[in-house]
């Protein structure tokens, strides 16, 4: 794995998050740097996914601030387009059009919000499959592939956006355990070769692999941060171990 940089590409600042009542993140400190891999992990209802979506501003935040390449997050309009286009985002369920092809899915972000040619698209949509391994699906509908097919798909129509960093919300946890690996292998591949990350998964071999940095989450806050080796091994807060001596 190529080694992270140490120039800041998303910075959250004493980030809250309330639904009503609810304080869901709080006083979040984040900085994911160029290049960096940042496996987010906690129990069920923590506020991995939340902190996730107000990186791309599905959802607003009630305080604090979120920088994404140095650009305060927008609140709307064509800035917040461009934002989106920025931060790809990979869901738990695939969220492919169902009634487009798999190689529409890909090319209609590029037209629409890039503004690029048919052809174009076409053409970085082809490379996409190609890098995912499902170039030969392109004409088939989303419903024709196995789960772990529809998200290689997914992450190819996030990569063809050519964002600045990809959020992984779980990738595999709606997969049959044998359609995880393919999918976890083109999320190492992307590592790789340098995409900066934020995934959320429990996945420990991922992690190991491809993480640069763990960070524990509970009940909102940010618990732990360590890379991966010490955070397995030496995790220090009685919540990460009790966490740990549950999935482990
Ligand atoms: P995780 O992804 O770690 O399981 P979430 O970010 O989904 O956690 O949720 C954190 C907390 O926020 C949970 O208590 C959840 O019920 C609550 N929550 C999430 N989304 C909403 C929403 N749209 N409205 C109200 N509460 C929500
Ligand atoms: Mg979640």
């Amino acid at each position: 794995m190529p080694p992270p940089t140490t120039e800041p590409l998303v910075e959250m600042r004493g980030v809250n998050k309330y639904f009503g009542e609810l304080h869901v993140l709080k006083d979040i400190d984040l900085t994911v740097h160029r290049g960096e891999v940042v496996v987010v992990i906690g129990p069920s209802g923590s506020g991995k996914s939340t902190l996730c979506r107000t990186i791309n501003r599905l959802e607003t935040i009630s305080s604090g601030e979120i920088v994404v390449d140095g650009t305060p997050l927008p609140e709307e309009g064509k800035a917040l387009a461009r934002l989106r286009a920025d931060v790809g985002m990979v869901f738990q369920s695939f969220n492919l059009f169902a009634h487009k092809t798999v190689l529409d899915n890909v090319t209609l972000g590029p037209i629409k919000v890039k503004g690029l040619k048919t052809k174009e698209a076409k053409d970085l949509a082809m490379d996409l499959l190609e890098r995912v391994g499902v170039a030969n699906q392109a004409g088939k509908l989303p419903a024709q592939l196995s789960g772990g097919q529809q998200q290689r798909v997914a992450i190819a129509r996030s990569l063809a956006m050519q964002p600045k960093v990809m959020l992984f919300d779980e990738p595999t946890s709606a997969l049959d355990p044998e359609m995880i690996n393919e999918v976890l292998d083109v999320m190492t591949s992307l590592a790789r070769d340098g995409m900066t990350m934020v995934v959320v998964t429990h996945e420990m071999g991922f992690a190991r692999k491809a993480g640069d940095r763990v960070v524990f989450m509970d009940a909102g806050e940010i618990v732990e941060e360590k890379t991966p080796e010490e955070f397995f091994t030496h995790a220090e807060t009685e919540r990460a171990k009790d966490f740990l001596g549950k999935i482990l």
